[in-house]
């Protein structure tokens, strides 16, 4: 008989908390609070606290696998459920406190949510959404006992009495590593929402591979900002990233312009952030005005649209920041690729590593990548070829929440509905979202690019390229662009600028200036907005131009 073997223990999410507390309990959490300034606890405090809730969870009633739902900004009470509630057995739901009325009770009756924590800021909208979230037996506002707020929905419950009758001592129950820990909904652009329920298993190994030297790459002694918010995807994974390191944790809550950000970096020391380009954008443009150069900030983490080569270079040269390009998907827990560049690529010149370092990296361990072309056969991966991008991988969606039937392909892997190219070592380029890709005269046209080469203009604040209907080719590229304040920035300008950086049939037929472009709930333009507002001026143009000829 064979002899000699290793413990088993579950993956746990609450072993994190546990770790932190444990071997970090001193290091300081950092979190702002909504009606303004800021609170100091530490590992140590977060962990009791998390103890605290999840018995108070288990005394109202809450059973395993129950759904309790947040919205919130990113602070401390919400770290404390991010820990709390899967600790205690429960599943948490973090959901898009951006989404329409309409969306937010779909996403609640859909997920069966049993309690609502909810942040002040958005107690009137579910005081007015009351009646239509009847799966909800118990709303808690995240602060404490405040009469005037008790009076806006009645029943209501404070989070700090919960931590007040919560017992600091709670033995953590044992939860089964492949138990469902987190909820997040799909950000729904077309048809409703649809929920990817994460499991601690998969969360923990996420959170183990993400901080590899090629991925996060954040110690103990950084202090970690994450921008992205709490409520879009576990916010990358970045609270239990930085549990597992035991780093410093700076929560910004709901002030994310850039001048907030610029101050919080500089107060706080603040090594690594991760956030979204619109995000970065502001940050770059407050640091630019106010004239601020290197900062404490060494490394950031950039995804969930495409990073522009121009903001890359201008964090990295001014500011002396790496932005490490990062792509991944609600549905696969996020992250499925990280940039970081091989030792070969260290030899090549200096154009060929940005071309490389611009795009979305390659599979972090775990996850599996391939592009395949619309009868499904498998693609090279060449660097050339593009294809639809498909993923399988411990952390990825195998079937959405309460739909009773498989994601996947026949043969297992998930569709990402992205247009991408690999190459030999699975360097990733997004072309485009497949709904999003022009297709002029039967070629695609990827937006990305466009947009990549108008945000690089000195007088572009921002950009986005549509499919405009076009008579003859179908769909021809519009560029929708927000002029820097001030400039003075003609359609011929911005148009010649394209001139040697793509072949000229790609390029737009118009560029649209606009004051703003329609930000989404997870801070991505959409696209699908911009279509219907613009995606019909070469068509008019054309009618226009043929009746002005008879
Ligand atoms: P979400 O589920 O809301 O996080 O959206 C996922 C989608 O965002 C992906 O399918 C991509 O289309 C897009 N996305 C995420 N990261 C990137 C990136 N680094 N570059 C381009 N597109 C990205």
């Amino acid at each position: 008989m064979q002899s000699g073997g290793m413990m088993y223990q579950q993956l746990s999410i609450a072993s994190l908390i546990d770790h932190a507390a444990r071997y970090h309990g001193d290091t300081e959490i950092v979190s702002a609070v909504t009606e303004g300034g800021f609170e100091r606890l530490d590992w140590a405090t977060v962990g009791a606290n998390a103890r605290r809730i999840a018995s108070a969870l288990v005394r109202r009633g809450m059973k395993p696998g129950d759904r309790i739902a947040t919205l919130a900004w990113n602070n401390r009470r919400h770290l404390e459920l991010y820990f709390g509630v899967p600790g205690a057995g429960m599943v948490c739901h973090t959901i898009n406190p951006r989404l329409s009325p309409e969306q937010l009770a779909f996403i609640v009756a859909d997920a069966g949510d049993r309690m609502l924590f909810v942040e002040r800021t958005f107690l009137p909208l579910v005081a007015a959404l009351r009646e239509r979230l009847p799966s909800i037996e118990a709303f808690v506002l995240m602060g404490a006992r405040d009469d005037e707020a008790a009076a806006t929905l009645p029943g209501l419950l404070f989070h700090d009495d919960l931590l007040a009758e919560g017992d600091p001592d709670f033995a953590w129950p044992e939860v089964d590593e492949t138990a469902p820990s987190s909820l997040c909904y799909t950000s729904g652009t077309t048809g409703n929402p649809k929920g990817v329920l994460y499991t601690h298993r998969s969360t923990m190994l996420h959170t183990m591979t993400a901080n590899q030297p090629d991925g996060m790459s954040v110690g103990a002694a950084d202090t970690v900002l994450p921008v992205v918010p709490m409520f879009h995807v576990n916010a990358w994974g970045t609270p239990y990233v930085a549990a597992m390191a035991g780093s410093r944790l700076v929560l910004p809550g709901p002030r994310l312009d850039g001048d907030s950000l610029v101050r919080l970096i500089q107060d706080e020391r603040v090594t690594f952030a991760a956030g979204v380009p619109t995000i970065w954008l502001g940050l770059l443009n407050a640091l630019e005005a106010q004239g601020v150069g290197h900062t404490t900030l060494k490394r950031t983490v950039v995804g969930g649209s495409a990073l522009p080569p121009s903001m890359r270079r201008a964090f990295r040269e001014r500011h002396g920041v790496e932005l490490v390009h990062a792509w991944g998907m609600t549905e696969t827990g996020p992250l499925g690729t990280m940039n970081a560049p091989l030792a070969k690529h260290l030899a090549l010149p200096a154009e060929d590593q940005d071309r490389i370092g611009n795009g979305q990296g390659k599979p972090i361990y775990g996850v599996e990548l391939r592009v395949v072309d619309e009868n499904g056969t498998i693609l090279p991966n060449d660097g050339e070829t593009q294809g639809q991008l498909q993923i399988r991988g411990h952390w990825v969606v195998d079937q959405y929440f309460a739909q009773g039937r498989s994601a996947l392909t026949d043969d297992g892997w998930f569709d990402t509905g992205d247009i991408a190219t690999l190459d030999e070592n699975g360097y990733t380029i997004i072309r485009d979202r497949s709904k999003d890709i022009i297709k002029s005269g039967g070629e695609w046209i990827s937006t990305v690019d466009l947009e990549n080469i108008a945000v690089g203009h000195p007088k572009v604040a921002n950009a986005a390229a549509i499919a405009a209907r076009h008579p003859k080719w179908d769909e021809r590229p519009v560029i929708c662009a927000i002029p820097r304040p001030g400039s003075d920035l003609t359609e011929a300008e911005l148009l010649a600028f394209y001139d040697g950086k793509l072949p000229r049939w790609q390029v737009p037929d118009r560029v649209i200036f606009v004051e703003s472009l329609p930000i989404g709930a997870t801070g991505k333009v959409v696209k699908a907005t911009l279509r219907q507002l613009h995606g019909d001026v070469l068509w008019d143009d054309a009618v226009a131009g043929e009746n002005a000829g008879g």
